[in-house]
């Protein structure tokens, strides 16, 4: 069994903010992650129509934390359940968290706290191997200390613990998607 990954959206932080968001698949379930600020939501729905999916069709949303560039524009999706660290929320009902999403075994929720103490990855067991969804890092290109981390030990040992899973890409919050050998060079 194994989910597909698509970039929807390749993230920056520059002058502007914009959030990587990522189309997780599996069988009949629809994830997205990180809905958040872009150029604008055609940046976000026209590669995901694109992709043969209609917003309406997505049944999950997941918020690596709580911050306004990866939650902005979840209201896009209102079919779907929105997954954070605590909880799982539908409409008015505020559920338990799961650390797995029904009819997805290949996707798992990850704490990794570091950035803020409600980071979490998304990881995805695809064909090619273990593709982690993440805010650890922002880009490929640092920075290596993040400035807004919480606690930037705590995120040396999340970004330690994802590494030891040996994924074959990971996918940043403001950044493509890169090997994690990558970091080594
Ligand atoms: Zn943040
Ligand atoms: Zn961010």
């Amino acid at each position: 069994m194994a989910a597909s990954v698509d970039v929807l959206t390749i993230g920056y932080a520059h002058e502007r903010v914009a959030s990587s968001v990522v189309l997780v698949r599996e069988n009949d379930v629809v994830i997205v992650v990180d809905p958040g600020m872009v150029a604008s939501r055609a940046a976000i729905l026209d590669p995901l129509h694109a992709l043969g999916v209609h917003q309406d069709d997505v049944t999950d949303v997941i918020f690596s934390h709580h911050h306004p560039d990866h939650t902005l524009n979840a209201a896009l999706f209102g079919h779907a359940r929105v997954h954070d660290v605590w909880a799982t929320y539908f409409n008015d009902h505020w559920g338990e968290r799961t650390d797995v999403i029904d009819g997805a075994p290949s996707v798992t929720i990850w704490d990794t706290p570091g950035h803020t103490p409600q980071d979490i990855s998304t990881l995805v067991r695809t064909a090619a191997g273990l593709v982690v969804c993440t805010h650890l890092w922002w880009s490929l290109a640092g920075p290596e200390v993040d400035p807004r981390a919480s606690d930037q030990a705590m995120l040396e040992s999340s970004r330690a613990r994802v590494l030891a899973l040996d994924p074959v890409t990971i996918i940043p919050g403001h950044g493509a998607p890169f090997s994690p050998a990558d970091l080594a060079r």
